[in-house]
């Protein structure tokens, strides 16, 4: 018995809306345990969608359903089995699992921010820099780098005794601080969102609900992960099931 896979959809749809910046074609993702008997766990088959400009697409379901296996996917951190995920990327559509590693970078420097459910913590390195590094890397003077991170701190209520001091010990909720403040501080015009109120108080919820907000409303195209039925029902215009 032969098995006929799904075509790869390698060609951008001609009739996406005109305000598309973001456009996942059936994506297919099974993992493969190598070190469990290679135990197959099947967790995207044909997810589809397309983000606008200056919309909020929630990803809700149970935990488990796939919806942050999805989200990587969106940024090519996992590699997809079958599919298409295509990004206006400086004006021109590209296919992300197609482009060669430096045109990844570029992408992931100037077009997609995401925003991981844990900020990864280099010993040493003060909140302050670990925030500043995607300026940086975008050629940013670092001393408007450094006045534009003070800003966020401080509109997220970071005490400024932090800012100097490595993220390593920091509670959950500070650091998930720094990675929104780290994430927000480039105008990227997608941005993936992997729960970053998870740990935060109603507060710091209503700041970063205030930050998203005035994100979408610059054009941004997000896609996020709220466990938190208010923040999803007050930022998202529509919501994607796993
Ligand atoms: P959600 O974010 O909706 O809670 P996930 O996308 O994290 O769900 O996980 C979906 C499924 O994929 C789960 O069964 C999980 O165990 C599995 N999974 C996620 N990441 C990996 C991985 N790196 N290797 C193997 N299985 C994984
Ligand atoms: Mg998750």
């Amino acid at each position: 018995m032969t098995y006929t896979l799904l075509p790869t959809p390698t060609r951008l749809p001609t009739d996406l809306p005109p305000h598309a910046v973001i456009h996942a074609d059936q994506l297919h993702k099974t993992f493969t345990l190598h070190h469990q008997g290679g135990a197959q766990i099947p967790v995207l088959a044909g997810t589809t969608l397309t983000v606008q400009a200056g919309e909020c697409v929630a990803l809700q379901g149970p935990s488990g359903s796939g919806k942050s296996t999805f989200m990587r996917s969106l940024y090519a951190n996992y590699r997809i089995d079958q599919g298409a995920i295509w990004v206006k990327h400086q004006g021109d559509w590209v296919n992300l699992p197609q482009l060669p590693a430096h045109q990844l970078l570029a992408v992931r420097q100037q077009t997609i921010g995401y925003v991981s459910q844990f900020l990864r913590v280099i010993p040493r390195v003060p909140a302050l820099e670990v925030a500043a590094e995607p300026l940086l890397d975008l050629g940013v003077e670092p001393e408007s780098a450094r006045d534009k991170i003070c800003q966020l701190f401080t509109q997220l209520n970071l005490p400024e005794r932090l800012w100097h001091l490595s993220p390593t010990t920091f509670s959950g909720g500070e650091k998930q601080r720094v990675n929104i403040a780290r994430a927000f501080a480039v105008n990227y015009p997608v941005m993936l969102l992997d729960e970053p109120t998870s740990a935060l108080d109603a507060a710091n919820r209503e700041v970063v609900m205030a930050l998203i907000a005035a994100r979408k409303a610059q054009g941004c195209a997000m896609v996020g992960i709220f466990h938190d039925d208010e923040v999803r029902e007050r930022v998202c215009d529509r919501t994607l099931h796993f």
